[in-house]
């Protein structure tokens, strides 16, 4: 059945397929974009963060349990993100949808899934896809995972799901374990995926930095792809929980807030220890072309755009910002304190012609 939400969300995938974006619908909307003139032309800027919200909501997108390879049963597992401070979550077992367990008191933003198709990153190198689909009532592939053993590329995968147009998709883990996945499968990939992980606690066991996958998110935005990024526990068992999650901007604590400024990018991503991040956001407005970020003690705030190049970087600061000068494609803001990380959505920046 086909729900409001989910016609919502087709119409933002939609839109993430056809990056020639129409300024008056959807993503580009109205409330969110702005026109500038620089010296070097007129342009429109996209500002996931131009509606403010009453509420910041924290959340789980990646995580597993018994029904696949995780060691909590669903409802425990929903337990322990209460007993942390999360306000809502999903669960994403191996091609399984968990539904909601009874008795969850978080708030569930729909069942969901993760399609691997069988795919490990060891063995399909250069092509391997780990797909997160959120809020579907139906297992899009593998249907039968024991057996299923062709491996799909990144790009097969994601047409299938262009085609069905009624989920918001996640392109996992762009790197797992220390592997990475190559450059060449990022710029070949034609997926308008709604997100890519920027931060996925289970990608690396060595050091927290190494966790970080940025790269292949700024790959896909340097080709001019609009994809947001989610910070992920992917969790599977230990104490490793709370280590990776979004905090939405929301007005009510509802499904459908929540998965409209998930859809808008109004949101950021954060890491951390048992949900705490050391790192407040008092502030974060585009005010005529200069962006203004302000933040609760003093850390590294960094402007990044095109080919992941730092635009910007200022070290133990409160607040700093960055013009617009109309050439970016996109601008992007990490705040780093030590090795805890919030990483804000990109702004979109068109020329007008
Ligand atoms: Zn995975
Ligand atoms: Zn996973």
């Amino acid at each position: 059945m086909i729900t409001e939400l989910k016609r919502f969300a087709a119409v933002t995938l939609f839109l993430f397929v056809g990056f020639s974006v129409n300024a008056s619908s959807g993503i580009f909307s109205a409330n969110n974009e702005k026109k500038i003139s620089t010296e070097s032309g007129k342009y429109r800027i996209y500002d996931p963060y131009a509606k403010s919200q009453k509420l910041t909501l924290k959340g789980q997108m990646h995580c597993h349990t018994t029904n696949s390879d995780g060691k909590l049963a669903p409802l425990e597992l929903c337990k322990r993100y209460q007993s942390i401070g999360f306000d809502f979550m999903t669960i994403t077992d191996h091609e399984y949808i968990t539904p909601e367990p009874a008795g969850n008191e978080l708030i569930w933003i729909g069942n969901s899934y993760e399609n691997t198709n069988g795919n490990t990153p060891t063995t399909s190198a250069a092509n391997y896809a780990h797909i997160c689909v959120y809020d579907t009532d139906s297992m899009l592939l593998a249907p039968n995972y024991t057996k299923y053993r062709s491996y799909k590329t990144i790009n097969e995968v994601q047409q299938f799901h262009e085609v069905e147009r009624n989920e918001m998709i996640n392109l996992c883990h762009p790197n797992w374990s220390g592997f990475y996945l190559p450059d060449s499968t990022m710029l070949n990939c034609n997926g308008h995926f709604s997100f890519v992980e920027c931060w996925n606690d289970g990608a690396a066991n060595d050091s927290m930095k190494l966790r970080t996958c940025c790269r292949g998110w700024d790959l896909l935005l340097s080709r001019g792809l609009r994809v947001y990024s989610l910070g992920v526990d992917d969790y599977h068992s230990g104490n490793s929980i709370g280590e990776g999650w979004v905090e939405v901007f929301s007005n009510s604590k509802s499904k459908k807030t929540i998965m409209n400024s998930l859809s808008k990018g109004n949101y950021v991503a954060a890491n951390g220890k048992l949900g705490i991040n050391p790192i407040v956001l008092k502030s974060i407005q585009l005010k005529k072309n200069t962006l203004h970020v302000n933040i609760g003690s003093p850390a590294t705030i960094r402007f990044i755009g095109r080919n992941g190049k730092i635009l910007k970087q200022e070290d133990s600061v409160t607040a700093s910002n960055y013009s617009i000068t109309g050439n970016e494609l996109y601008v992007r803001v990490e705040v780093w304190s030590g090795v805890y990380a919030k990483w804000l959505q990109p702004y979109f920046i068109e020329k007008i012609r």
